[in-house]
């Protein structure tokens, strides 16, 4: 159980209402940040705004899963009001306090250590990542039947990367009967494409291999699908880009060939909030439970 704990939640899509849920089942006190066109009460929850919040109470402060845009903004569906978190916010907290995110980011990272607080990136787990590969398969799944009027059997799809995303997105669209390639650059990466029964290759190697795509699904958070590599595409190719923004495409000249070619963040919380944000709940309440442990202990 959570209780006496004083959780601030800032923010978010519909995935944190799962988190919500979570923590108010297990008696945490919520500040809800954010929260104001929510018509949902929570009980133990109070919706406030930034500038009400009482930072010196609080014991974790729980993050959207991208953290924050690249000046502190929060980003949420349920209020207009600009949320901006900043260094001062996390100095006025007390020194145990935890910050949770998905991921991070140049501003985040600052913050956090100008404030010497510590940070979770709760996607840097290996359990929380896979889990969450499936809802972003699914969404990348819909995706790419709403943008061709070809099926996905028999289509020739490049899978960039072989991480927990690449390795799920390729295991999926081979099931459906997809000719499904992937490039990675670890030798050991490539030796376990083959043994999946996909075909692999080397990222050195990709203008040459995107001859005859018919969708290229890139999981690579770094410039890969360059204007060279696009150059090579056919014209009908559909390029989805699940990095974390800005994705790996040059969207520009993509539009520029007249090659579609999107950005999907956020997956998971468009298809599946409730079984995302549940994954979401269910790590948060274990990790803060183990906080507390610890923090009692040392007192
Ligand atoms: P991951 O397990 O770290 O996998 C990343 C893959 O990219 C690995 O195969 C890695 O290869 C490769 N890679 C990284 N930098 C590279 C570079 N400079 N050159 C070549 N290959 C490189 O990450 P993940 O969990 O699969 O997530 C992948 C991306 O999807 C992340 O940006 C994540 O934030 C995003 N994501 C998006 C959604 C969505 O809804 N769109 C959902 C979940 C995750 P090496 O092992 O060789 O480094």
């Amino acid at each position: 159980m959570l209780t006496d704990l004083q959780v601030a939640i800032f923010g978010g899509d519909a995935r944190q209402l799962e988190v919500i849920r979570k923590l108010a089942e297990q008696g945490a006190n919520l500040v809800l940040v954010g929260f104001d066109q929510l018509d949902h009460g929570f009980t133990g929850a109070s919706k406030m705004d930034i500038g009400e919040v009482d930072f010196s109470k609080l014991d974790v402060i729980i993050l959207p899963v991208n953290g924050s845009g690249p000046n502190g903004e929060i980003d949420t569906i349920f209020s207009n009001k600009r949320i901006i978190l900043t260094a001062e916010h996390l100095k006025r907290t007390p020194k145990h306090c935890h910050l949770y995110s998905g991921i991070t980011n140049a501003y985040l990272d600052k913050i956090v250590s100008q404030s010497g607080k510590g940070h979770t990136q709760l996607f840097d787990r290996d359990d929380v990542a896979i889990y969450n590969s499936i809802p972003t398969v699914e969404g990348t799944l819909m995706m790419v039947i709403q943008n061709t009027d070809t099926t996905i059997h028999n289509s020739n799809t490049v899978v960039l990367g072989f991480g927990r995303v690449g390795m799920s997105v390729a295991r999926a669209f081979d099931a459906l009967g997809a000719n499904v390639k992937v490039g990675a650059r670890k030798p050991e990466h490539l030796a376990r494409i083959s043994e999946m029964g996909f075909i692999p290759f080397h990222l050195d190697h990709l203008q040459k291999e995107v001859t005859n795509t018919d969708v290229c699904i890139n999981t690579i958070p770094f410039q890969i699908v360059t204007s060279g590599v696009i150059s090579k595409m056919p014209t009908q190719t559909l390029i989805i880009d699940l990095a974390s923004k800005p994705g790996g495409t040059d969207f520009k000249y993509a539009e520029k060939r007249g090659i579609k070619a999107l950005l999907a963040p956020g997956l998971p919380g468009i298809v599946a909030p409730k079984t995302a944000g549940q994954i979401l709940g269910n790590v948060l309440s274990q990790l803060i439970g183990e906080q507390m442990s610890t923090r009692k202990g040392k007192v």
